[in-house]
C-alpha cells in the first residue's frame, strides 16, 4: 500500500472513534513524511505528538500490519523533530516545563498605604458565600468610622479575605484622598513592634498608627501568644475606636475562637459588626473564572468554566490555580481552550483531589448535605440541628483524612480533642443502631471520596 493510502486509512479510522470537534483538533493538524524505510507522523507540537502517541500509535501501527504497510511508523512533533518511540510509550509530556500563567491580580502596592490597586470592587465577584461581608465591606468604606467599628470578617483561606479588606482600603482612599490609610497583615504589625521595641521608638510607632483614619488589619491570628503586640494593638485599638476611625480586621476564626488571644481584645473585636465569608457554591466560582478569564482577555468557554468549578471547590486561590495551567497548556500548544485540554491540563490535579479528602471539603459537603451553613457547623451552637452534623463531619474527617483528634479539633472551631473523640464515638455507636445515619454516612462517603 501507498503511503497517501495509508494515510487516508489512517485519518478515516481516527475519524469514526473521535468527535468531529476532537478530529479537528488533533487529527487534522497532523502531517506525514516519508523515506525508504520510515513514516514520519508530524504532530505540529509536543502536546499532540504525546496525545496521538498516547491514544493512538498502538492502533496505526496495528492498521499499518493489516494493510500490509510495510514502512516503520515513527510520531514525530515539527517543532521538536524529537522522536517519541510509539510502542514503549513512555515519555511522557513534561508539564513542569510549562510556566504557569499568573492570573491573580497583578501586584502594584503602595509603600505609604500598603495597597494594591488591582484588589477592588469591581473585580471582586459576589454570591450567596460573600454577600453579607461585600454589603458590608461596601457600607463602611462609604461611611468609614461611623456604621460598624470594627468589622472582623472571617473564613477559610483563599476565599477573598484580603481582597475584600484591600478593596475598602482603595474605595475610601478614593473618596477621602487626604485620608491616612494602612492595610497590613499582622505579621508584619508584630515586626514593627518588635523593632520599635528594639530601637526605642515606641513614640513614633504609636504616632504612625494612633493617628490613622482608617486600619485594615489582614489575618488577625497571627498576633496570636504575642502579648507585647496584644498589648500595644489593644491601645491603638481602643484610641481608634475612641476616635471614631474605621477599623477591619480579617480573621479564619471568629473573634471568640482565635487561639491565644487576650480576651479583652477578642470581646472588642466583637463590638461592631462579625461576618464571615464562606466558601462559595458552583454558580459563584463559574462566575469567578469567567471574570478572571475576561479581565485577562482569556476566550473561557462556558463549558470548560463549569468543568474547572466541578473540580476544584475548596477555595478561589486553587480555582485560579487551575485556569493558570489550562491558560498555560494553552500558550504552550497554541491550541484554542476547551474541554480536552482542559481535562489534561487538569489531569494530575484531579486523580490527586481524587484520592485526597480535605476538611474544608468534608465540612462544605456535610454542611450542603444537612442545609446547615459552615459557620454554624464549626460554631458554639449546641442545638441537634448543628451538633449532630459537626459530630457526623469530624468522624467522617477521623475516617478520610490523617489528621489526629487535636488537629480536627482545630478545624472545628477550635474544639478540645476528647470533644472530637467522643463524637466518633458516638457516630461510631449510632451508625449500627440507627440506618438512616447509616444510609447518610455512606453517601456523604461516596461523595467525598468522588
Ligand atoms: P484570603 O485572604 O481569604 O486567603 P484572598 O483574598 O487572597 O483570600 O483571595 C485569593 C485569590 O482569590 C485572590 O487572587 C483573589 O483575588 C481571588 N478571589 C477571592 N474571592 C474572590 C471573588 N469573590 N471574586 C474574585 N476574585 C476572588
Ligand atoms: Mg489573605
Amino acid at each position: 500500500m501507498k503511503t497517501e493510502e495509508f494515510w487516508e486509512v489512517i485519518r478515516s479510522h481516527l475519524k469514526k472513534k473521535l468527535t468531529s470537534q476532537q478530529f479537528k483538533t488533533w487529527v487534522k493538524p497532523l502531517s506525514f513524511k516519508e523515506n525508504e524505510s520510515d513514516l514520519e507522523v508530524l504532530a505540529p507540537n509536543q502536546f499532540i505528538q504525546q496525545w496521538v502517541i498516547d491514544r493512538f500509535a498502538k492502533e496505526i501501527v496495528e492498521l499499518g500490519k493489516e494493510n500490509k504497510y510495510k514502512k516503520q511508523i515513527k510520531f514525530l512533533s515539527n517543532k521538536a523533530k524529537k522522536n517519541i518511540k510509539p510502542i514503549e510509550n513512555t515519555a511522557k509530556l513534561n508539564q513542569s516545563k510549562i510556566k504557569p500563567e499568573d492570573l491573580s491580580p497583578k501586584s502594584a502596592i503602595n509603600k505609604t498605604t500598603g495597597l494594591n490597586k488591582n484588589l477592588n470592587f469591581e473585580n471582586f465577584v459576589t454570591g450567596r458565600a460573600n454577600q453579607l461581608a461585600t454589603a458590608a465591606a461596601k457600607q463602611v468604606s462609604e461611611k468609614p468610622g461611623e456604621s460598624y467599628n470594627p468589622l472582623f470578617i472571617y473564613g477559610g483561606v483563599g476565599l477573598g479575605k484580603t481582597h475584600l479588606l484591600q478593596s475598602i482600603g482603595n474605595k475610601v482612599k478614593e473618596e477621602n484622598k487626604d485620608f491616612k490609610v494602612k492595610y497590613l497583615h499582622a505579621e508584619r504589625y508584630v515586626t514593627d513592634v518588635v523593632k520599635a521595641y528594639e530601637g526605642k521608638t515606641f513614640d513614633q510607632f504609636k504616632k504612625n498608627y494612633h493617628s490613622l483614619d482608617l486600619l485594615l488589619i489582614d489575618d488577625i491570628q497571627f498576633i496570636g501568644k504575642k502579648n507585647r503586640t496584644q498589648e500595644e494593638f489593644f491601645y491603638a485599638f481602643n484610641t481608634l475606636i475612641e476616635n471614631k476611625k474605621q477599623i477591619i480586621i480579617t480573621c479564619d476564626s471568629y473573634p471568640k475562637e482565635i487561639q491565644g488571644v487576650d480576651e479583652r481584645l477578642r470581646t472588642r473585636f466583637s463590638w461592631g459588626l462579625t461576618v464571615a465569608i464562606e466558601p462559595p457554591e458552583l454558580e459563584m466560582r463559574v462566575a469567578i473564572l469567567l471574570k478572571k478569564a475576561s479581565i485577562s482577555k482569556i476566550n473561557l468557554p462556558e463549558d470548560v468554566a463549569f468543568f474547572i468549578a466541578k473540580q476544584i471547590r475548596s477555595n478561589v486561590r486553587e480555582l485560579e490555580g487551575a485556569l493558570n495551567r489550562i491558560v498555560a497548556l494553552s500558550n504552550f500548544t497554541n491550541l484554542p481552550i476547551d474541554l480536552i485540554l482542559a481535562k489534561e491540563a487538569l489531569k494530575d490535579l484531579i486523580a490527586v483531589r481524587g484520592r485526597q479528602v480535605t476538611v474544608e471539603n468534608i465540612q462544605k459537603t456535610v454542611a450542603d448535605y444537612y442545609k446547615i451553613k459552615i459557620s454554624d457547623m464549626v460554631g458554639k451552637k449546641r442545638s441537634r440541628n448543628f451538633s449532630k452534623p459537626r459530630q457526623i463531619a469530624m468522624a467522617l474527617t477521623r475516617e478520610l483524612t490523617n489528621l489526629s483528634y487535636p488537629e480536627i479539633g482545630n478545624y472545628f472551631g477550635g474544639r478540645h480533642h476528647t470533644t472530637v473523640m467522643h463524637a466518633c464515638e458516638e457516630i461510631e455507636d449510632q451508625r449500627l443502631d440507627n440506618q438512616s445515619l447509616g444510609q447518610d454516612l455512606g453517601f456523604l462517603t461516596q461523595v467525598l471520596r468522588g
